[in-house]
């Protein structure tokens, strides 16, 4: 799916810029960008379209506000190699992570993901620093009169589009899956969820039936990457087996039972002070500024056991100046568990833990004022309230919203059974 790229920069000089220019406007409307052998997209031409912003007529000025220098992550890379490379400090580098402490998107970065840096004057000093996950997801940190750098997050909310993709079983169910066009990913989830329903190594036979409904974001008509599978039903002999995605963000099946196993609302065996409550609008005491708390700190003392609030899988153990010796846990899906400022990690990446498990040591690594847990809950790679957001605590399609989800299942059932009988 992606072109492999050459461990190069590429520099556009201030004269190449020049030339460009023109013609760089006019390529962005029409030219796939992944032939181009240097991928530059003209920033302000695409945020004028972003959601974030007040709506605003077409620009009758045009201005090119081009990166330096541009970097697609190869594996192996790491960020302090990229910036000596370049030439920009690494004190630039720890204002940054400082900037990033309360998003960490810069830990999440990962192969084929797209920085864009623009220096000032003298070529040595960062003024914005651009990631790009994906077509529909960009971070910025744009310097401040004060040395600091400033997030702003860009979400392209693009079109989701909805396909059924429609089999037979011949062989496993993971081949017939690829098969009938679902991704590796896809297979993924479908087994998780469905895994205390069916053995799929051994319960499907030749000419059991499957329907997945997908849905995949596109940003002007350009794949994004991000999709979600809202639908699943498996005939065996006959007999489907279901599940649904809920508005809640949920797995349900046909009778509104749960599919995921439940979480516990505190990362601790008990329910502890909190001391700093989820504010994604907190002001900082002395600049003034926005500095979001993304997740809600409890106050313990050092080497309080630090416990996993669900089932999931180990993504990431990191070491950062700022959030300290932290943990991601990736509970599948929708759903990811961050901890911060542990004095001990007791886990390793790629590993399986279950709710309740014990990953870390509470202390206060990191920049922190006294030891604490820092908790956060990302849905969707956002951050949530994670004292009052809805995750799998219950076990049914709560009594008040059946109406809606069965409506759901039956909109789901019809696309899904008219594939099946196309
Ligand atoms: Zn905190």
């Amino acid at each position: 799916m992606y072109e492999k790229k050459p461990k190069t920069f590429s520099k556009l000089s201030k004269s190449m810029l020049g030339l460009m220019g023109l013609s760089l406007v006019t390529m962005a409307v029409s030219v796939n960008m992944k032939n181009d052998p240097i991928r530059i997209i003209p920033l302000n031409i695409s945020e004028s379209v972003m959601p974030s912003q007040p709506a605003v007529e077409a620009p009758s000025e045009i201005v090119i506000d081009l990166p330096a220098y541009e970097y697609t992550i190869q594996s192996g890379d790491s960020l302090s190699e990229i910036f000596m490379k370049l030439g920009i400090p690494y004190s630039d580098l720890l204002k940054l992570m400082e900037a990033d402490l309360n998003h960490l998107r810069i830990d999440t970065l990962k192969p084929n993901d797209i920085l864009r840096f623009w220096v000032d004057g003298s070529g040595k000093h960062l003024e914005k620093l651009e990631l790009e996950f994906n077509i529909a997801q960009k971070v910025q940190y744009k310097l401040l009169d004060d040395g600091s750098y400033e997030l702003e997050e860009i979400i392209v909310p693009g079109k989701w589009i909805q396909t059924v993709a429609a089999g037979d079983i011949e062989g496993s169910f993971s081949v017939s899956a690829r098969r009938a066009g679902l991704s590796y990913n896809d297979v993924e989830v479908i087994t998780s969820l469905l895994k205390d329903k069916i053995n799929f190594s051994r319960d499907l036979r030749a000419g059991d039936k499957f329907e997945v409904v997908r849905a995949e974001q596109f940003v002007d008509g350009q794949p994004s990457g991000q999709r979600e599978i809202q639908g699943i039903r498996i005939e065996r002999r006959g007999a489907p087996i279901t599940a649904y995605l809920h508005s809640d963000g949920n797995y349900y099946d046909n009778r509104g039972e749960s599919l995921q196993s439940a979480f516990q609302r505190y990362p601790m065996t008990y329910k502890g002070r909190i001391s700093s409550h989820f504010n994604p609008k907190r002001k900082h005491p002395v600049t003034g500024r926005v500095s979001p708390h993304n997740g809600t700190d409890f106050a313990v003392s050092t080497g309080t056991p630090v416990v996993s609030t669900g089932d999931g899988v180990v993504v990431m153990v990191r070491n950062h100046p700022y959030a300290g010796k932290y943990i991601v846990i990736d509970h599948g899906n929708q759903f990811r568990t961050r901890y911060l400022h542990n004095s001990k990690i007791l886990v390793r990446k790629g590993q399986r833990v279950s709710r309740g498990q014990k990953i870390a040591l509470s202390g206060r690594s990191g920049r922190v004022t006294g030891p604490h847990i820092h908790y956060e809950l990302l849905s969707r790679g956002r951050a949530v309230n994670p004292m009052k957001a809805k995750i799998p605590m219950a076990t049914s399609v709560p009594r008040a919203e059946m109406t809606d989800f069965k409506k759901s299942v039956a909109a789901f059932d019809k696309m899904m059974l008219a594939q099946q009988f196309k």
